[in-house]
């Protein structure tokens, strides 16, 4: 693709997105983040070009290599994926916008601690495992509400600022809405939360008329 074609190609991802949105109100906004876990810096580059800034890594490793290799760009990053106890202090150094995949209460006390001791805060969204499938991370969505009081009491520097879920895994239409509208759910039972995050390629139009207003897309925007 030349950079007119993919610009081309990328207005018609952007107008699928307004569709969706304006379906649920004038006023709904939503934020593309664009998933580069599957792409190079130079592709990164070729879509910070056509006006994308926000852009999400799922592995700490792979983060840290791209934001030093596009430091010159202002970009927003975005870490996305399972954080392990061991990575903490280089998610850390390299302080992330939103830190989307805050999973369970016991990375929230040792994400907390280390927090403290750096003297910073980190904004973080609590993944909520709304479909109850096994091989997703997240918080059950019975306790979900539970667990985020009890982080915004216990971990001062922790800024959550709302939820994200990784919809259900199925090609039932009705159980992928069913796990977007319980994550909304949640999402709408909590103060000060401002924002939802799911959907991804194959299903943020679904996600966004389920009230998302933060989609995570791989695939369809690296062409
Ligand atoms: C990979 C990934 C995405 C993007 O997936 P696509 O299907 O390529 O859009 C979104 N969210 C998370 C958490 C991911 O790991």
């Amino acid at each position: 693709m030349t950079e007119t074609e993919y610009k081309l190609y990328i207005d018609d991802v952007i107008r699928r997105v307004e569709t969706a949105r304006l379906k649920v109100s004038d006023h709904h906004i939503v934020k593309i983040v664009a998933v580069s876990k599957y792409s190079t810096a130079d592709a990164i580059e070729r879509l910070y070009r056509i006006g994308q800034r926000a852009f999400g890594e799922n592995r700490v490793q792979d983060l840290e290599k791209k934001a030093a290799e596009l430091e010159d760009l202002p970009l927003e990053w975005h870490f996305i994926g399972n954080l392990q106890k061991n990575k903490i202090n280089k998610l850390l150094e390299i302080n992330p916008s939103l830190f989307q995949g805050l999973d369970s209460l016991e990375l929230a006390h040792e994400l907390q601690k280390r927090l403290a001791m750096r003297e910073m805060r980190l904004d973080c969204l609590l993944q909520i495992n709304s479909a109850k499938e096994e091989s997703k991370h997240g918080i059950l969505p019975e306790n979900a509400i539970a667990i985020y009081k009890q982080i915004q009491k216990e971990c001062p520097n922790i800024n959550l600022k709302g939820v994200m879920s990784i919809g259900a895994h199925s090609d039932d239409k009705a159980l992928a809405r069913k796990s977007f509208e319980t994550t909304h759910a949640i999402y709408e039972q909590l103060e000060n939360a401002t924002i939802c995050s799911m959907g991804m390629s194959g299903d943020f139009e679904l996600a966004i008329e389920c009230g998302s207003n933060m989609v995570r897309l791989g695939s369809i925007m690296f062409k």
